[in-house]
């Protein structure tokens, strides 16, 4: 039995490769959160929907693997890239060994790349991507990983940089981040890339610490090259000037 795990991009429909569009179709059922089966609306008409809440993953997940059991073609769909904060190795676990079960993994274009290519070109380099959510990983481990990221000149990506029970937690990673790097240091937010109310601010990070951000953005803080070209924010490709 087939159980495609598929990315759709941060927006749906027009930023899904065209082999999620593909495997899509030859689906009869759809598991997701109801937000992102809405995106893909169009590509999905007729068929059986699994639709949970966003904390429901688990169950999201054991839903699928019983209808492919049950002998359906299911795909499981996630927001940007599958493998990234997202379901692909939750419902690779809860499939385990069931030799009936295979299970096809569709990347997609995960929120780093397309807010980065909203904003400019901020991930030429080595970059870091972090998430802010302590909802699955303690506070300090994510405090240890961004002093890393900063300590290591790296371009870092924020995921869930705040929702609305966690207000406070973009404070916190740019006061982090302000230990090592300089206030002046060029950010950009871009948020709901791909949809409806589309919108990118760039800033630095020193004003940052006052931006609220929702957990509809996400936030691409410059390394020590990174510079803003006619709006956009760029680092440069080496660090030797070209
Ligand atoms: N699997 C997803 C990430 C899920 S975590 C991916 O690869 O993109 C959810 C976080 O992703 C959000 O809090 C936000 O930081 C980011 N995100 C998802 N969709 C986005 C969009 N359309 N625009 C901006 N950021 C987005």
């Amino acid at each position: 039995m087939k159980l495609y795990c598929i990315g759709i991009g941060p927006g749906g429909v027009e930023q899904m490769t065209l082999r999620a569009a593909r495997a899509l179709e030859k689906c009869d059922c759809v598991a997701g959160y109801g937000l992102y089966l809405d995106l893909i609306a169009e590509l999905i008409e007729g068929k059986e929907r699994i639709q949970t809440g966003m904390t429901k993953e688990v169950d999201r997940c054991t839903a699928a693997r019983d209808a492919a059991r049950a002998g359906r073609t299911v795909a499981v769909v996630s927001s940007g890239d599958a493998g990234v904060y997202g379901m692909a190795g939750l419902l690779l676990e809860v499939c385990g060994d069931d030799p009936a079960i295979e299970v096809e993994i569709i990347p997609g274009v995960t929120a780093a790349c397309a807010g980065g290519a909203a904003l400019g070109a901020p991930l030429t380099g080595d970059f870091a991507c972090v998430s802010l959510s302590d909802l699955l990983t303690p506070w300090e481990v994510i405090e240890k990983r961004l002093r890393g990221a900063a300590a290591g000149d790296f371009c870092i990506a924020l995921y869930n940089p705040g929702s609305k029970t966690r207000t406070s937690h973009l404070r916190r990673a740019c006061d982090i981040l302000l230990e090592t790097l300089p206030p002046e240091t060029v950010c950009g937010l871009a948020r709901s890339v791909g949809r409806v109310g589309e919108s990118h601010t760039l800033t630095t990070l020193g004003a940052l610490r006052d931006t609220a951000a929702d957990m509809l953005t996400t936030v691409l803080i410059g390394n020590s090259r990174t510079r803003v070209v006619n709006g956009r924010m760029v680092t440069p490709r080496g660090y030797r000037g070209v």
